[in-house]
Formats: structure tokens, sequence, C-alpha cells
């Protein structure tokens, strides 16, 4: 038997030369034909309608919703700024922060780009600056710095250097006529960080401390629910940070004194301090701590391992705070209202954030998981630097808010060494060192 080839068409019943002709003349009435067919030339298809092609208003892309109220809506197109338009930012210190997490994010800022960087190091300003598209005459190392005053790309500065190290490049990039972005904790001391602010308003140049948290958006919510009272006043709040250090820890800046100014509280316990802060606007009026590092270890022979604090509210609000370089990774926080418990995992991490609500449903409790759209809080905090600097406002963590933070961390160390508890003053007004909230911080 042989094959043969033959240009007539298989004997074909009714219904499958019905499909043929469809798709030879594009027959649409029959759209459930004609998956698998070849495309057709947009000549032949129908327009968008306005529902897909959306429209422009007020320079941004605006697409009317095709899902039905019963679905959550999606984020709206991100509106950047043209690369012309942007705020161009140094970034001072090639470490870990920088590499893993800052240079990433500025592909998510809307308002920011990197235009300059600053290292000691020349083999990592060299590759660092290629994998960017920085220009190479715009690199710096710590001597060269004070040279950036002559660079017009460079509008903010960004300290992200070992802690005892901010207050100089902070003055340096103040002089220089730079606004500065500063990372946590501002400094080292009261007197360091005071010193920052004085400086910087001296050369009217804008100082913002990155507290990243202020700006991730689970955070944010459980902010506006304190202040809006949705579940009644807020009683307590429990605050864990803490974190394990290698073995050979002892080698690094965080825990050599001079460097880092202390141990796990200015490091990680912060976060648990600034946001019992932050969320209620309310300044402590009592603290009082314990401390504890082990004893013979050399990685606790200059700053402390463990410490566990409390801080009392003028309304009553309590929050128990524990931060520790000795346990396991853990960053939770729980909030205690009149009406409901508030539990979120991941608190202070960089993602994975989660909120749990418990409360009363008839005769039954309810467990509700929020889940919000992510933001990339690193690129929130510096396009909140961003549009300061466009819009000529006060930021919404100034260093004035950095200022109080070292304030009540002293207080804790004092409370943890004499064992009594430490009174501070309460000033008159809710967020009393900070700046106003931006609406578009909320993603
Ligand atoms: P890191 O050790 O990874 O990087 C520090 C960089 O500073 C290194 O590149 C190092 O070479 C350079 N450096 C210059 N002089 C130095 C000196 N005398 N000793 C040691 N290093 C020196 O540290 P990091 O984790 O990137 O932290 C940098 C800053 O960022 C710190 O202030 C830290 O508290 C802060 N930080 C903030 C977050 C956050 O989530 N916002 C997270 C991590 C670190």
């Amino acid at each position: 038997m042989t094959d043969t080839i033959s240009n007539e068409p298989p004997a074909t019943t009714g219904a499958e030369l019905q499909r043929r002709d469809l798709l030879k003349f594009g027959g649409f009435g029959a759209a459930g034909l004609l998956f698998g067919s070849r495309a057709a030339s947009a000549a032949d298809l129908p327009p968008p309608s306005p529902v897909d092609r959306g429209r422009v208003e007020e320079g941004r892309v605006v697409f009317d919703p095709w899902r039905s109220p019963a679905d959550t809506p999606s984020a709206p197109p991100p509106a950047p700024l043209s690369p012309d338009e942007r705020v161009g930012f140094a970034i001072v210190g090639l470490g870990r922060l920088s590499l893993e997490e800052l240079l990433p994010a500025f592909a998510q800022s809307k308002k920011a780009k990197v235009t300059a960087l600053v290292s000691g190091s020349p083999g990592k300003l060299r590759t660092v600056a290629s994998q960017y598209g920085i220009d190479p005459a715009a690199c710096y190392d710590y001597e060269s710095f004070d040279a950036i005053a002559d660079n017009e790309a460079v509008q903010v500065v960004y300290v992200v250097l070992p802690n005892a190290l901010h207050r100089e490049f902070t003055e340096r990039a103040a002089k220089a006529g730079k606004h500065v972005l500063c990372e946590k904790p501002m400094a080292t001391s009261v007197e360091d960080a005071e010193a920052m602010v004085a400086t910087c308003a001296a050369a009217k140049v804008k100082l913002m401390i990155a507290y990243r948290i202020q700006y991730e958006i689970y955070n944010r919510q459980l902010m506006d629910w304190v202040r809006e009272k949705r579940f009644g006043r807020l009683v307590a709040m429990s605050a864990t940070n803490v974190q394990t250090v290698a073995d050979n820890g002892a080698e690094q800046w965080r825990h050599k004194r001079a460097l880092s100014g202390g141990g796990s509280l200015p490091d990680i316990g912060l976060y648990c301090l600034n946001t019992a802060r932050f969320l209620t606007g309310e300044e402590p009026v009592e603290v009082s701590a314990l401390l504890h590092s082990p004893p013979d270890d050399p990685r606790y022979a200059e700053v402390e391992e463990t410490v566990a604090f409390r801080l009392r509210f003028p309304s009553g609000f309590i929050a128990q705070c524990l931060t520790s370089y000795g346990a396991r990774d853990d960053k939770h926080q729980r909030l205690n209202f009149e009406r409901a418990s508030v539990d979120m995992p991941n608190a202070y991490s960089y993602t994975g954030q989660r909120l749990t609500i418990a409360e009363r449903d008839g005769d039954a409790t309810a467990e509700t998981a929020v889940k919000l759209e992510a933001n990339n809080q690193f690129a929130a905090e510096i396009d909140h630097m961003a549009t300061c600097i466009l819009d000529d406002r006060t930021p919404r963590t100034p260093g004035e808010e950095g200022v109080q933070d070292h304030r009540l961390m002293e207080a804790i160390y004092r409370s943890a060494e004499t064992g009594a508890p430490v009174a501070l003053p309460a000033p008159e007004r809710l967020d009393a060192f900070r700046g106003p909230p931006l609406p578009e911080d909320k993603g």
C-alpha cells in the first residue's frame, strides 16, 4: 500500500464544512468555534471598547473596573515620573542593606533614581556602578565625598553606613547643600542626633530618618485602626524583635560599641519602640527595662544581647517590648484593644506581614485574616523623601523623630542600670516629632 498526497479536501460532514467556511471568512459569530484557529488581523476584529482601552486623566492612565465590586480591586497602574523629573539620590555605603534592598528598591520607586555612589572600596564602586548604570564620574570615596557639592544630579544623600558614621556624613552632605535621608538608628547618642538636626536646619536642607515601617502598609493600616478607635481603646501591645548572630559576630561593627552605640536595642529593638510610638502618636511618660548579656561571650563584651522594656503612655496604653541578638528570628506584634486582638507576624520584616483580627461574632469568635496589597517599604520610604523634596514638605519621619528615639533609648538603658522606672515629659500634642503623613504613603 502506498501513501498518496492529494490537494483535495477530505470528505467532510456538513458541520465540519460550516466550521471551515467560518474560519475562511472570519466568521466571529461562532466565537466558541474559533479556538485553535489562526489569529485574524486587527482590522477584522472589533475595536477596543472604552472599558478595555482606558484613558489618560491628569497624566495617569486610568482603566474602569471590569470585575464586579465583589472582587477586591487591583491597584491602579503606577504613574512613575519620567527619568528627568526624578529626584537624584547618592547612596553612601555599599554594604548589605544598600546592595540587597535599597538599590533593587529604586526599580520600584516612582519618583527617585540613583545618580551617585559613595564607598571606600574601589572594586565595589566599579562593579555596582556598572550594574546600575551610574556614571563613574559620579562615584566618590569617603575622602572625595565633599566634591558631591558640585554634582547637580544629586539632591539627596542617603547615609547607609555604620551608626557612628551617620553624623559625620549627614553633616558633610548638609554642608554640600544636599538633603539627607539617614538610616536608623539616626546616631549613637542624643547629642549627636541633636547636632545633626541643627546642622541640617542651619544648611536649610531636609533631614529624614529611614523608618521604613512607618511607610509599610500593614503597619499603616494598624495605625489608622488605632487612631480611629475601630476596636475601641488600645489597651496594650506586645512587640518582639529578636534574631541571632553567628559565632564570629564579634568581628561585625554591630558588636563594637564605638561604631554601633549599643547592641540589639538601637539595631532592632528600635522597631518595637518606634512602632509603639507612631501607632498611637503618643509619647511614653515612663519607661522601665531589664537587660541581659551572656557573660564571657566575646560578642557581648561591648554591647548588650537582650533588653525587655516597658513603655507607659498618657492614655494608659502599655507597650511590652523584647529585643535580643540571642533568640531565633521572630518579629511579631500583638495589639490588645477593648473589643479585639490583632495579631501581626513578621511585623518588622522586609516582607510577609499578616494581620489577623479576633473579635466576637454573635455567639462565636471570628478570626479574620486581612490581606492588603503589599508594597515595597523601601521604595515607599524613598518616594516619600522624593515627594518632600519635589513639594517642599516636611518628612513624616524627620530628624526630630530620631532624636526622640535616642532620648527614650537612653532612658531605657538608665532604667536597666538603676532598676528604677524613668519618667519622661509628655508633649502636648500627638505626633509631636513628626511631619504630616502624605496620601500616597498608603500605596
Ligand atoms: P553592613 O555592614 O552590611 O554595611 C556597612 C558598610 O559600611 C560596609 O560596606 C562597610 O564597608 C562600610 N563601612 C565604612 N566604614 C566602616 C567601618 N569603619 N566599619 C565597618 N563598616 C564600614 O551594614 P548594613 O546592614 O548595610 O547597615 C548599614 C546601616 O543601615 C546601619 O545604620 C543599619 O542600622 C542600617 N540598617 C537598616 C535596615 C533597615 O531595615 N532600615 C536594615 C539593615 C541595616
